[in-house]
């Protein structure tokens, strides 16, 4: 199969995953998933949360198209399978090194993306509870969340 597919594939993966994790974050994570969920809105000291869980459940589909490709010699679902992985990668980087810094690392990072990020998770979480949180995405901002043009040539 030719390069620019597999690339192909692995980007709309990357993208439809964007879109499972919002969907998931909203109506799953916030739904009948919340007492997993929970502890990562409430204030906590121990570096694991039971929130992880999430991490892990999309791992194994990953793990189990990338192993399936192999096996059956079949690109298509090998390449899903990276880019799910890939959108892993992605998600901790944003979500867990960027946003809530729970590894000491890129800190001082600071870019128009990276502080639309901060601001609209930060607002998800402004919400301690299951109901009433808003911007449920991870590695996509909405415009709105992103500085207005004036106050960037403050
Ligand atoms: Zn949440
Ligand atoms: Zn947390
Ligand atoms: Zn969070």
């Amino acid at each position: 199969m030719n390069i620019l597919l597999n690339i192909l594939i692995v980007t709309i993966t990357f993208f439809f995953m964007e879109f499972v994790a919002w969907f998931t974050h909203k109506y799953v994570m916030h739904g009948f998933m919340w007492f997993l969920h929970r502890d990562h809105h409430e204030p906590h000291d121990s570096f694991l949360e039971k929130n992880d869980w999430f991490a892990f459940m999309f791992a194994i589909p990953s793990a189990l198209l990338w192993y399936l490709g192999v096996a059956h010699d079949n690109d298509l679902m090998f390449y899903i399978g990276i880019g799910i992985a890939i959108y892993g990668v992605a998600y901790f980087l944003v979500h867990d090194v960027i946003v809530h810094q729970r590894v000491k690392i890129l800190r001082n990072w600071n870019n128009p993306y990276v502080r639309a990020i901060r601001r609209a998770h930060k607002i998800h979480h402004k919400k301690l509870a299951k109901e009433g949180a808003e911007s449920f995405g991870f590695v996509i901002v909405p415009k709105k969340y992103w500085e207005k043009k004036t106050s960037s040539l403050l």
